[in-house]
């Protein structure tokens, strides 16, 4: 019996599609990329921002319309909009966010299959390991602690079964992932950190690359970058959710930090970590953001050892302190945006550049006859000639070209 997915939104929406792929594949199901195959589709949906969310809602209203497939949808957008959800697709199961660890047991309920067969279906090399969900903070742009709810740890003994088995299904790169994955542990008795999980994870053979989704700076402390740069399989590229680089605007979002402390910490990244490859996320455009405050985010990013930018326009959500504050005339807001990805696209080319003829390992994640495609250790995609069956997973290239600000070519070194 074969199944679709689709997914919207964060890591840890991919993280947690590509376990119930995993997990129904060891079922018997087979995955499919065509919904006229399917029996059935499964849908993770994202509210993050408007537009995220409108997406999704065309994405189900055109599937109700035009596959007569059912779908099992879970995740935020289902979360928020529940009622009329249940009221509109009839033939649809929901599953908001507290509901859907029962998933895959109610797709193997509805659809049973009686098959001993067990399907691979994606090219194994980079998984996503969901470790943390939800939030304690309260950003007052953000929706997610009200969708999500309360921080809470997987236990390190069952990240390490999943990593173990990630491992045996020939995954080599494991790609950490959370709500807010820097406060990993802090609900955990004994308590936990993100560091006594890595170093942990270490120890997993197959794995041979260990990626951190993202980094909240509240969290971060100078022992851990030190400790963290002495682990071996620790990748060459760390995000940071700083969303902004005025003081003032950094006040308003609620974030209980500094663009001055954002800088000490991104430096000692740096000084630990001096090929690294570093990003993070902004808001372009929060309420009451001035002109003179927008300069200061510019020179923040300019004045940071960082290497790309996540840019999202500012989204009112419904709920959240900042959708009662006063917006900003969409053209500022529009023109703020299309700064700061300019500026991210130069920093992006710009490291890609300072990269060329140097050595990387790194994973493959696809071969074809026409070529093959590795993400490097420092999150580089690097487009090399055909492999012919060589089965290695970990490679190393040297990059020769910059082809844009997201591919690059190279040959196997
Ligand atoms: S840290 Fe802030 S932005 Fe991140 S999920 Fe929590 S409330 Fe949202």
């Amino acid at each position: 019996m074969k199944f679709v997915v689709e997914c919207f939104g964060c890591r840890s929406n991919q993280a947690e599609v590509q376990e119930w792929i995993v997990e129904l594949e060891g079922r018997g199901y087979e995955l499919t990329t065509r919904a006229a195959e399917a029996t059935f589709g499964i849908l993770n949906t994202c509210s993050v921002t408007e537009k995220a969310e409108k997406d999704v809602l065309r994405f189900i209203g055109r599937t109700y319309r035009h596959t007569g497939v059912p779908w099992l949808v879970a995740g935020c957008t289902v979360s928020r909009e529940r009622a009329g959800l249940d009221q509109k697709y009839r033939s649809y199961f929901f599953f908001d966010n507290r509901e859907k660890q029962r998933l895959v047991e109610t797709a193997c309920e509805l659809f049973p299959v009686d098959s001993r067969l067990i399907y691979h279906s994606a090219f194994r090399s980079r998984v996503f390991l969901k470790v943390q969900d939800g939030c304690n903070f309260r950003c007052s742009f953000c929706i997610v602690p009200a969708l999500r709810g309360k921080a809470r740890s997987l236990e390190p003994k069952e990240v390490l079964a999943k990593a173990r088995r990630y491992a045996g299904l020939g995954y080599r790169e494991v790609v950490l992932t959370g709500i807010n994955l820097s406060s990993y542990g802090y609900d955990l008795f004994p308590r936990q950190t993100l560091l006594d999980l890595v170093a942990a994870l270490q120890h997993v053979r197959g794995v041979e690359i260990i990626r951190l989704s993202s980094l909240d700076p509240r969290f971060i402390r100078y022992h851990f970058i030190k400790e963290l740069a002495a682990m071996p399989k620790v990748a060459d590229s760390f995000h940071f959710s700083l969303q902004s680089g005025s003081d003032a605007v950094i006040r308003r979002m609620n974030r209980g930090s500094r663009g001055a402390e954002y800088l000490r910490i991104l430096s000692h990244f740096r000084d630990y970590f001096p090929e690294a490859n570093l990003g993070a996320d902004f808001i372009a455009g929060f309420p009451g953001e001035s002109e003179r405050q927008f300069q200061e985010t510019v020179a923040f990013i300019q004045a940071a050892p960082l290497n790309y930018l996540h840019v999202f326009p500012f989204s009112p959500r419904p709920g959240t302190k900042a959708a009662t504050l006063e917006p900003l005339p969409p053209p500022v807001l529009r023109a703020r945006a299309a700064e700061l990805k300019d500026l991210g696209s130069q920093m992006k080319l710009a490291y890609r550049d300072r990269c060329r003829g140097k050595i990387f390992s790194g994973i493959l994640i696809e071969e074809n006859p026409h070529y093959a495609l590795v993400v490097t250790r420092n999150f580089l995609s690097v487009r090399v000639p055909p492999l012919r069956g060589f089965k290695k997973r970990k490679l190393h290239v040297r990059v020769e070209r910059v082809v844009n600000e997201n591919l690059c070519e190279g040959k196997i070194a």
